[in-house]
């Protein structure tokens, strides 16, 4: 790094311009953002240049830069576009004590003006030392979409903020205060009330993070049910409300996540095949984090947390670190779907009992009881079964299963795009092969509507 960044206060400061055109101009554009006294010597000053002299936006000599001129400036700029005539001012500047820059000639320069991002008070300087201007443009115009437009606000009403600020623990209670406010709440609020509701925010934030701060962080394992929020239940629904966090899978849907508070901090975990994976160690890791900052945090799964959703991980890894924990059921997925297709999951005389049971766990097809399964006219609701479904159906055809027990596919169960696919156990495979999304096999419910059919049919062949 031959070119150290710093920000140099420029407040008040004498910053002196030798030339009128173009590259002058270029300058005076970037300088005229700082509160330096910015002085301009040029024979023939283009008519912008004029103008700022008229707005008393800088002072403006008609005459070449001459010797005496750069007395106690910061910085000279040479920007005659002019070789000799650059280098004659710098020659004057750098004797007069004058940091110089000379436009377009790195080799004679004592510093370099970074192309900049501004978002007062918040400044990004991006520089390459002369080696790619194109790369340094790009990643100005990246930084410029990334960067909120407001950010310059809300930096300059937080700074004013800080001292009331200080009333929060230093530390992790105060960075996520500030977190708060730059991430969500702020530029929330800017959108809805613009500048003059920043400062009613801020107190509002400090409000409640200091009454976070003063109690002890507290995480809800909550079941959310299959997708439909009316499955909620009245607990899940008032955590929801409460939290100042939720941690949620993938397999929640968009509609519940909207009854979070409108303040929450929404975290995504999903995990399975649908959308990007999360790590199991990764989600013990958040939960205990937030938990442990203070935070009222609602871990939301998908059905019931205590089915298929590796809730002892988790309650394992809050009781480790002493995060008080506690645990709201939710419909599970099979149930729900037995419903959709008007069944109960026992019934008197056909089943006594019901099984649970998953199609692939973490070796990869999940090994069963498939004998009893297969011969005693039990009833299963087999989650994660898609992959599986031809392992599933050689298995109970190999014990003896009949292939016309019948194995309703339901998908999506209880969202506004569920499908229910009757098949049986010589057709599930194709069953299968049309539904995308999550689905559930109910192994020896027909549909009850198909129920019935198939027993009148039944009794007209009798
Ligand atoms: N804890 C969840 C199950 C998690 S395992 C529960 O109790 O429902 C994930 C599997 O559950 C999926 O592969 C799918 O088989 C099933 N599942 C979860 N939600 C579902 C839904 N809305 N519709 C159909 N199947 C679902």
């Amino acid at each position: 790094m031959k070119h150290f960044p710093i920000f140099l206060n420029v407040e008040g400061r004498r910053i002196v311009v030798a030339g009128g055109g173009d590259a002058a101009i270029a300058k005076l554009r970037l300088l005229l953002k700082t509160e330096a006294r910015l002085t301009v010597f040029a024979e023939d000053p283009a008519p912008e240049i004029e103008a700022w002299a008229d707005a008393r936006r800088l002072t403006l000599h008609r005459r070449a830069f001459g010797p005496g001129d750069a007395l106690c400036a910061a910085l000279a700029y040479g920007a005659a576009e002019d070789a000799a005539e650059d280098a004659r001012v710098a020659a004057i500047a750098r004797a007069e004590g004058a940091l110089v820059n000379i436009v377009d000639n790195l080799h004679d320069s004592a510093f370099i003006t970074p192309a900049i991002v501004d978002r007062d008070p918040v400044v990004v300087a991006i520089g390459t030392e002369g080696a790619a201007p194109v790369l340094a443009r790009k990643i100005k115009a990246d930084l410029e979409e990334r960067l909120s437009p407001v950010l310059g606000t809300l930096t300059r009403i937080g700074k004013a903020f800080r001292h009331a600020a200080d009333a929060l623990p230093m530390g992790r209670k105060r960075r996520d205060f500030w977190a708060a406010y730059y991430d969500t709440d702020g530029p929330r609020a800017f959108a809805e009330g613009g500048q003059e509701a920043l400062r009613p925010t801020l107190e509002r934030l400090l409000d409640r993070h200091l009454n976070a701060a003063a109690r002890a962080g507290h995480v809800a394992i909550v079941g959310a049910g299959p997708g439909d929020p009316e499955l909620l239940t009245l607990k899940a629904r008032r955590l929801l409300d409460e939290a100042d966090v939720v941690i949620h899978d993938g397999l929640v849907t968009p509609e519940i996540l909207e009854l979070a508070r409108r303040e929450a901090l929404l975290i995504s975990v999903a995990k399975e095949g649908y959308g990007p994976t999360t790590p199991q160690a990764e989600i013990n890791r958040l939960i205990v984090e937030h938990g442990a900052s203070g935070a009222q945090v609602v871990r939301l799964k998908g059905g019931d947390p205590g089915v298929f959703g590796r809730l002892d991980e988790e309650i394992d890894a809050l009781e480790a670190a002493g995060v008080a924990w506690s645990l709201v059921p939710g419909l599970t997925a099979g149930a729900v779907a037995a419903a959709a297709v008007g069944q109960g999951l026992t019934r008197r005389g056909r089943n006594a009992s019901v099984r649970i049971l998953t199609g692939h766990d973490m070796q990869g097809f999940a090994d069963h009881d498939w004998r009893s399964l297969a011969t005693t006219g039990e009833v299963a609701a087999i989650y994660m079964g898609k992959k599986s479904a031809r392992f599933i159906q050689g298995r109970l055809m190999m014990h003896g299963a009949s292939p016309d027990t019948p194995v309703t596919v339901v998908e999506n169960v209880s969202r506004p795009d569920q499908r229910v696919v009757p098949a049986t156990l010589a057709t599930l495979p194709q069953a299968v092969a049309e539904v995308p999304g999550p689905a559930i096999l109910l192994y020896g419910l027909a549909p009850r509507a198909q129920a019935a059919a198939l027993s009148e049919l039944k009794e007209a062949a009798q």
